[in-house]
């Protein structure tokens, strides 16, 4: 019998089960055969094009990204090397609610303004409205990680209602419901919500329990940034926990964290050990001590009304402006007040357009040193001149709680990597940091455990069968990596690192990384097979 790949003597972790020592065989971009060494004699008999020695080396099924901005980055970026070269082979895109479609007619420009920041802005002209002609334009890219899509309730909220800020009336909410079963019939395989986000933000519970209901029907597990990760969290969480429950949909709480307040991290992660009883319950972490988003989330709701045109509109006035300022010194009921909880030496600038490119580096308190101006000002400052595109990164956790959220064992790892100047370093360094860092190298858990959330358990997840395990049948997504070199190197200071010890990614059957490089290899595409209704 002859192969394409033949992995000898590789440490295999089988995504969901024991490390055994065997060879690994793979033909036509699928897994053929998977045997353990018995006494030392090679497993498999047969030849291949491509043989590989793996003693003391780990052979894992490849990594899914549960929380990726990647929507449009294939348009500028095919080979996503950030990803493939920390072993990610699967993005699940669109989170927090946000994606470039469906998109009403004519609705694109200010669709492209505000997910700047965020996603990139893809192609100069968008050609699409609906979610199915978008991931038409993004498999045309040929992208080197498979992308799988999820439909954003804010950009379903968008497209039916604008930015209104009241509750839908039940025309309104029907159409919702429409969007959202066309988005998973398109191949959306979650749900996602963006409650910091506008206009997800005005949505009240209701709202989120009958779109739910579409995704329930589906078995589409719902994908929430909660309303708020602050001093409110237990109550955000708490929210989606009632929402799951009432529409019968799994949950899966993105990059859950407590932002100002680690008193509350033991009671969050009790409200979900208590949820799980009767509610399919994960939640996925970037393992870092600091977040990453827009500029324009340190604002209130209220100033954000009337999207990116409505902002800057805002900001231009001192009335205004001075309204933002009290509230960020004073808060607002409910609202996460990200600045006036964080103070502006934690929150430091990832990436900002011209002509402010210089800020990526620096903290919010030294940006307002050079100006000579308060703090407040100088961020709307800086959200003017440069449009709003700008990206900040925002210090909030000790490592201990890092790592007390990372060994829960209702965890799963989404990198959150967002692309830009001074990026967070979560974007090459996710998946390294939580195994190489906190399993291989500190034995905070076992690496069976931390190799299944990467793999098998988030592929159960999104209902991906096809992969997340080495078995035959499967897809031949691969990582080779040396367990005693594999280590994230990407720091705040110098984010753009790829690891150290990873030895080979495969997608597909095809080599995308190897010799510490990208390959080239584009065998990823966009998974738009629709989930069992
Ligand atoms: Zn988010």
């Amino acid at each position: 019998m002859t192969f394409d790949l033949l992995v000898r003597g590789a440490t295999v972790y089988p995504g969901d089960g024991a490390a055994f020592v065997g060879d690994v065989a793979v033909r036509a971009g699928r897994i053929e055969a998977v045997a353990p060494t018995a006494a030392g004699a090679p497993a498999l008999a047969g030849a291949a094009a491509e043989e590989i020695a793996g003693a003391g080396l780990l052979l894992c099924p490849g990594f899914i990204d549960m929380h990726a901005h990647s929507a449009l980055r294939s348009f500028d970026d095919p080979l996503q090397a950030a990803k493939i070269g920390q072993g990610f082979t699967t993005e699940l895109i669109h989170p927090d609610g946000l994606a470039p479609a469906p998109v009403a007619a004519g609705g694109w420009r200010e669709r492209q303004a505000y997910l700047r920041g965020l996603e990139g802005a893809g192609p100069a002209e968008w050609g699409w409205t609906t979610l199915d002609g978008y991931l038409e334009a993004l498999a045309a890219t040929r992208p080197a990680t498979s992308l799988v899509p999820s439909i954003g309730h804010n950009v379903v909220r968008d497209t039916v209602m604008g930015g209104a800020n009241r509750a839908p009336t039940r025309e309104e909410l029907a159409a919702m419901q429409r969007e959202v079963r066309l988005g998973l019939e398109a191949g959306a395989r979650t749900l996602s919500f963006g409650m910091l986000y506008l206009p997800g933000a005005y949505a009240l519970t209701d709202e989120l329990v009958a779109l739910a209901e579409e995704a329930a029907l589906f078995g589409a597990p719902l994908v929430p940034h909660v309303r708020n990760e602050g001093g409110g969290v237990l109550e955000a969480v708490a929210e989606f926990v009632e929402v799951a429950r009432r529409s019968g949909a799994p949950l899966n709480v993105s990059h859950l964290k407590c932002l100002t307040d680690e008193r509350l991290l033991e009671p969050l992660l009790a409200l979900l050990d208590a949820a799980a009883a009767d509610v399919s319950v994960s939640f996925d972490q970037y393992p870092y001590g600091a977040g990453s988003t827009v500029l324009s989330a340190l604002l209130p709701a209220w100033a954000q009304e009337g999207g990116v045109a409505g902002t800057l509109d805002r900001i231009t006035r001192r009335s205004e402006r001075d309204r933002i300022r009290a509230d960020v010194e004073h808060g607002i009921e409910g609202w996460e007040n990200i600045l006036g909880g964080l103070g502006p030496d934690r929150i430091v600038i990832a990436n900002a357009a011209a002509p402010n490119e210089a800020a990526a580096g620096r903290s919010l308190a030294e940006l307002a040193d050079d100006r000579g101006v308060h703090h407040v000002e100088a961020v709307l400052d800086l959200l003017l001149e440069s449009r709003l595109d700008v990206t900040m990164i925002e210090h909030y956790a000790s490592e201990a709680a890092v790592r007390q959220v990372a060994v829960h064992r209702l965890q799963l790892v989404g990198s959150d990597g967002i692309y830009g100047a001074k990026p967070h370093p979560r974007l090459y360094g996710t998946a390294a940091r939580f195994l190489g860092r906190f399993a291989l190298r500190e034995g905070l858990l076992p690496v069976e455990e931390a190799v299944a959330r990467l793999t098998a358990r988030a592929a159960d997840r999104l209902g991906l069968g096809d992969r997340g395990r080495i078995a035959p049948g499967k897809r031949a997504d691969l990582v080779l990596l040396d367990p005693a070199a594999f280590i994230d190197t990407a720091t705040y200071d110098e984010p753009a690192r790829h690891p150290d010890g990873l030895v080979g990614v495969w997608v597909a059957g095809q080599r995308a990384w190897a010799g510490g490089a990208h390959t080239g290899a584009r065998a990823g595409g966009v998974v738009r097979e629709p989930l069992p209704r």
